[in-house]
């Protein structure tokens, strides 16, 4: 419990609620919780905030946290090159504290755009789920499973330390350990059914890379003859606990194993486009079939945000183009991806605005150019506004930024090593 009160006075409300109910009205947090939603709430509260639009906190199911300090770093070039030349060499220098440090830079870039849950995937993932809890936002470490040395550790230790991870965390409020076999051109089939196992024996999450790029998926059939999503099937890795990032180069076909598996796909529209991968993340066919979808930044390295709001923009954008229809994936549908889908899918008791959900909420400034006039809140969330339009970040009730000030943390500072931090690192890249 954080005793603590926040009342939003005035406000207009994008609920989420299962009717989708956009009201007016004031807002009572108490602890953790949203305590009541109802007009002309008189109780009083350590903080309190007016006229505001409120909408629930955002929620990122792909990233690498640390990669904050690669932001720029390898521009315009295709995956392969980015990362043999730049990604691989650059990350065998990181250590603990720069990871710390990138992690810390991540959550308050995520905090200033209106963020409040994440799924990460990465090395030192203890590190960075330290990290998550210490600032107080809400988690998924994904511990990287991967069939290479790491820069934290020999690749033999790799299944033991992940488990050790896992046990650590499972009872941890904001943070959940999940298990992050990275794919399955760098996993082998025993790496894939031993990840799938520990997942199976603590009931936690597997997250993983699918079929991000077409080189990919040539290369899973080559050597194991059937396509990424199949791999991951026979491997025991696709379960209604898993999140699939990208799904970018699959087949309808593979939707509906999706689809029946229950497992949710995280479409990450800008991290793709950036690195040109051509694939398109078949949303409309997956919403037919009815299987999860949500949304992420992947890491600032191929991203360069972690905006939320830049992602759903493009993910809304980049459908209705592909396929010459302005309807085929709407505002409501990508607010909801970037919410409700996701909280449902992960487990967490937020994703709306309701009275007994935990309070993960952000609220607009919408007295700003770029939100006036206002025709429908949801197409503002969706096509307009910006995360920097986002002015209070309130994560499991505590205010972690209020009128785009931080009362818990060193705004300045976080930037400043992550400067130092960058040095450090590309001081002897020659780049
Ligand atoms: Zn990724």
């Amino acid at each position: 419990m954080n005793n603590m009160s926040i009342l939003i006075k005035d406000s207009l409300v994008l609920t989420q609620d299962g009717e989708r109910r956009i009201i007016k009205g004031d807002i009572y947090i108490e602890d953790d919780v949203i305590a009541e939603i109802s007009e002309g709430i008189t109780t009083e509260a350590e903080y309190v905030l007016t006229g505001k639009m409120v909408m629930p906190g955002l929620i990122n199911t792909h990233t690498h946290l640390p990669m904050t300090l690669m932001r720029g770093y390898g521009d315009d070039l295709a995956l392969e090159e980015w990362l043999t030349t730049r990604v691989w060499p650059v990350e065998k220098k990181l250590t603990e504290k720069m990871v710390e440090t990138g992690t810390r830079l991540a959550l308050l870039e995520m905090i200033s755009t209106g963020t409040t849950t994440c799924n990460d995937m990465y090395f030192f993932e203890d590190a960075i789920a330290r990290t998550c809890r210490d600032m107080g936002v809400r988690c998924f470490a994904g511990f990287s499973i991967i069939d290479f040395d790491t820069p934290e550790m020999k690749k033999e230790r790799l299944l033991p330390e992940c488990e050790k991870f896992i046990k650590k965390w499972k009872n941890d409020d904001m943070v959940t350990p999940v298990v992050a076999p990275h794919s399955t051109y760098s996993c082998s089939p025993e790496t894939l059914q031993k990840s799938a196992e520990i997942a199976g024996k603590y009931d936690t999450f597997l997250h993983t890379h699918c079929s991000e790029t077409r080189n990919e998926v040539y290369d899973v059939v080559e050597r194991y003859g059937c396509r990424p999503v199949e791999q991951l099937e026979r491997n025991g890795v696709l379960t209604e606990k898993t999140v699939l990032a990208h799904c970018g180069w699959i087949t309808k076909e593979e939707v509906r194993q999706v689809a029946m598996a229950g497992a949710c796909v995280s479409h990450n529209p800008v991290s793709n486009m950036k690195l040109a991968t051509g694939g398109f993340t078949p949303l409309p066919e997956l919403f037919d079939a009815n299987a999860c979808v949500t949304l992420g930044t992947d890491g600032a390295a191929s991203n360069n945000k972690l905006d939320m709001f830049e992602t759903m923009k493009f993910a809304a954008l980049v459908h209705k183009h592909h396929r010459w229809n302005p309807g085929i994936v709407t505002a409501q549908q990508t607010l909801d991806m970037a919410t409700v889908n996701a909280a449902r899918f992960l487990g967490i008791n937020a994703g709306s605005i309701e009275e007994g959900k935990k309070a993960d909420l952000i609220c607009l400034d919408m007295n700003m150019p770029n939100l006036v006039p206002m025709h429908n809140p949801v197409s503002h969330a969706v096509y307009a506004a910006s995360g920097f339009n986002v002015s209070s970040t309130i994560i499991n009730g505590r205010p972690l930024m209020l009128e785009r000030k931080f009362p818990y943390f060193d705004k300045q500072k976080i930037m400043e090593d992550a400067e130092k931090a960058k040095e450090e690192l590309v001081e002897s890249g020659g780049h």
